[in-house]
């Protein structure tokens, strides 16, 4: 059977501008929608190629590191909460040649077709272009620490998809600190490169993260899903992953986010606004009975309409409304359903996984808000297939990337008709991909 031709070194989402018919037409032809993954080495090869051609240098370094799939645990991380992550067989890999241009980080990205470049004298100047801060955060970070970079040119290929909840960002940030680590030959331990690129999205992307996305894009192990305490900021479990029964599947809605656009910050800022009312230090120290105390009259997971003034009001300490107890209920219940989820993938239970992986789904939707009708489209069509266990939004939301849980032996007829269900209902053509559990980020070649 034919397979749709795939680039997956260009995914970067459009915004409502995919290949509706051309999809639609092979959706109905019954195409197997599931687009296999690039490996590093092909990556390197096409970046290598294309630093080849723009500077007419040879690759001297590469480094790669993966996107990751959030099982469950969404917007908990910056709450002091859990997460139930995997690094998975999607990657960025930055291959560099010593730079033509003294004092410049030179950097060209095939995943957006852009290319952009850095003073190394002044990287505290933040760049006109959002996605060259990334890097130019990581620089800082080794710069303040005396690891200063010669002038590079640098090209990105990757097939994790820009903005669609998969981590891309982090998965920029780690590569670039291990280039910088190749290039200088220094090592920094697994811990310090997390901070570094922590700080470097905070700092310099501007967007105020938690510590998940760069704690598994690091560490994550083959085969296994990590449990991550984020108050801790330490794995507290390694799950091995490897059950022939089951299949990972992420789709595409074919919506990019921009996680810097400011909503992000929005409900980080809410959940500091209820810590402060309930007078705890972070979200992970409000327990399920004090939400269900504070909460006797909110409706359970329906849509919000607007803001409604709290009857409970007058028992807090500054003035707050039924839009933030939600958004601490989701956080409150998503921590038990991510404990709840390590249990079920110790047990291989697959259809108590598959519960909590819905009930997430639906409280990000209607307690958190982070969802969009895509992303609600893409569970609602995963939760009428038999096949499947469960389904939930996954990343930081309004747009991206759904995961599901999935019969192994049902992985290609479930990619099928959900696509075929979202070509119909949405008008996008969604982006199937099988992911697996995968390692870390790591220098990757230095080339003599
Ligand atoms: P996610 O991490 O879920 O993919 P984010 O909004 O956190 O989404 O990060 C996406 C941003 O990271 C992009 O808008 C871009 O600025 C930057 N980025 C990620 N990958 C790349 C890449 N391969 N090339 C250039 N910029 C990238
Ligand atoms: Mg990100």
């Amino acid at each position: 059977m034919p397979r749709r031709r795939i680039d997956g070194g260009a995914t970067q989402p459009s915004r409502r501008n995919a290949n509706v018919v051309i999809a639609f037409v092979e959706c109905h032809s019954g195409y197997i929608m599931i687009e296999p993954p690039l490996s590093i080495e092909s990556l390197q090869a096409r970046a290598a190629s294309e630093l080849n051609q723009w500077t007419g240098s040879a690759a001297r370094w590469s480094a790669a590191a993966p996107g990751r799939v959030n099982v469950i645990g969404e917007h908990t991380d910056y709450n002091g909460g859990w997460v139930l992550p995997m690094a998975i067989d999607r990657y960025t890999v930055l291959v560099a040649a010593p730079g033509l241009q003294a004092d410049r980080i030179r950097v060209r990205s095939l995943s957006l077709g852009e290319q952009s470049a850095v003073s190394l004298s002044r990287l505290s100047d933040l760049s006109d272009d959002k996605w060259m801060r990334y890097l130019q955060g990581v620089l800082a970070e080794y710069a303040h620490r005396a690891v200063v970079c010669p002038p590079l040119d640098i090209v990105v290929a990757s097939s994790v998809p820009v903005g669609g909840g998969l981590s891309s960002s982090a998965a920029l940030e780690l590569a670039m600190a291990h280039l910088i680590e190749a290039v200088t030959e220094t090592t920094w331990s697994p811990s310090e490169r997390i901070r570094a690129a922590v700080s470097a999205e905070r700092d310099g992307a501007g967007v105020p993260c938690g510590i998940m996305d760069q704690t598994i894009v690091e560490q994550g192990e083959q085969g296994c899903v990590l449990l991550l305490d984020c108050a801790q900021g330490l794995i507290s479990s390694t799950i091995p992953c490897d059950d022939p029964q089951i299949a990972w599947l992420v789709i595409h809605s074919g919506v990019s986010h921009d996680l810097a656009d400011g909503a992000y910050a929005q409900r980080r800022a809410e959940c500091e606004m209820i810590c402060e009312a309930l007078q705890v230090g972070s979200l992970r120290d409000v327990t399920p009975e004090m939400i269900t105390t504070l909460t006797p009259d909110l409706p359970a997971l329906s849509p919000i309409q607007s803001p409604i003034q709290s009857p409970i009001q007058s028992r807090l300490k500054v003035p707050f409304d039924e839009v933030l107890l939600r958004r601490a209920r989701h956080v409150v219940t998503e921590n038990q359903r991510v404990l709840a989820a390590t249990e079920a993938l110790k047990t291989a239970n697959w259809s108590t996984l598959g519960e909590l992986l819905f009930e997430s789904h639906h409280s990000l939707r209607d307690d958190y808000q982070v969802s969009c009708e895509e992303l609600d489209v893409l569970v609602e069509l995963a939760q009428a297939q038999d096949d499947v266990f469960g389904a939930r939004m996954t990343g930081g939301g309004f747009g991206g990337c759904i995961v599901a849980l999935v019969d192994r032996e049902a992985l290609s007829s479930v990619a099928t008709s959900i696509s075929q269900g979202y070509v119909q209902r949405v008008g996008l053509s969604p982006q199937c991909y099988r992911v697996k559990p995968a390692s870390g980020a790591d220098v990757c070649a230095v080339f003599a």
